[in-house]
């Protein structure tokens, strides 16, 4: 690694775009991630916030434009995807586990098979991230016997059983009943409380005006405004931010 890659941004994208057939999804994004910090995207429905996210990993195939992660260029086809991506972790809305894997076993399997891994160093790994979810102990459990806010906590358990250098949240609590929002939450904050880069696309406005060192928010494919989180909620400069939060606030 040179010394420019280690002063680069976690995450920098500069004039991305991406279509799905005519439909022009991502019209132009600019913005940068730097290392430790806690974004957060918010926006309408359709505006294009996962789209985005999952460009930042080539979940999606970006039509033009740079994506920069920790200074490598993820679009370049010399790139090694695979090592940029065990870089990254992600969570998705819909948890994602493994039905027929117990806990232990969903936060083993990668580890042992991407990481290379023994079992028993897997199982030690696993269950350190366990604990620090508030999970020590439902290994054995099915994520079926679980809630979703349990089930939440094992994937981004497992998540950070990669040992990723940054955190991508896709409305982690969005499919949550409101109770169990606050703990999955809870995990999130004492993340970013250990310096965990982390880019949230979320609807809770308290974690990003709490939490968030950014604050980004997208409209039609494009980012309409971005700021200190706590300026950008309560004065809102866009007519389209102000049209946005009055629905949400
Ligand atoms: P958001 O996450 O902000 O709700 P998305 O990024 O999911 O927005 O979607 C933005 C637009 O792209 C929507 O119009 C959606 O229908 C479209 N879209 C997303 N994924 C696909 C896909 N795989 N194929 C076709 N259209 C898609
Ligand atoms: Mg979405």
């Amino acid at each position: 690694m040179t010394t420019s890659v280690q002063a680069a941004p976690a995450i920098q994208i500069k004039d991305l775009h991406k279509s799905f057939g005519s439909n022009e999804v991502l019209r132009g994004i600019d913005f940068h991630v730097d290392d430790g910090e806690v974004v957060c995207v918010i926006g309408p429905s359709g505006s294009g916030k996962s789209t985005l996210l999952r460009c930042v990993n080539r979940l999606e195939e970006p039509d033009s434009g740079q994506i920069l992660v920790e200074g490598v260029d993820i679009i370049d086809p010399e790139t090694d995807l695979d090592a940029v991506r065990s870089r990254i972790g992600m969570v998705f809305q819909q948890f994602n586990l493994f039905p027929h894997m117990n806990v232990l076993r969903n936060l083993t399997v990668a580890q042992q098979k991407v990481k290379g891994r023994s079992k028993k160093e897997a199982i030690e790994v696993a269950r350190a991230n366990l604990e620090k979810v508030g999970l020590g102990g439902r290994e054995n459990v099915y994520p079926a016997h679980l809630s979703g806010g349990q089930q939440q906590r094992v994937a981004i358990a497992r998540a950070l059983s990669m040992d990723p250098d940054m955190m991508l949240f896709d409305e982690p609590t969005s499919a949550l009943d409101p109770e169990l929002v606050g703990d999955v939450l809870e995990v999130m904050k004492t993340l970013a409380g250990e310096g965990m880069t982390m880019m949230v696309v979320t609807h809770e406005m308290g974690f990003a005006r709490e939490v968030g060192d950014k604050l980004v928010f997208m409209d039609g494919g494009v980012i309409v405004e971005e700021g200190d989180p706590r300026e950008v909620l309560s004065n809102p400069q866009h007519e389209r931010t102000q049209a946005f939060l009055s629905k949400v606030l």
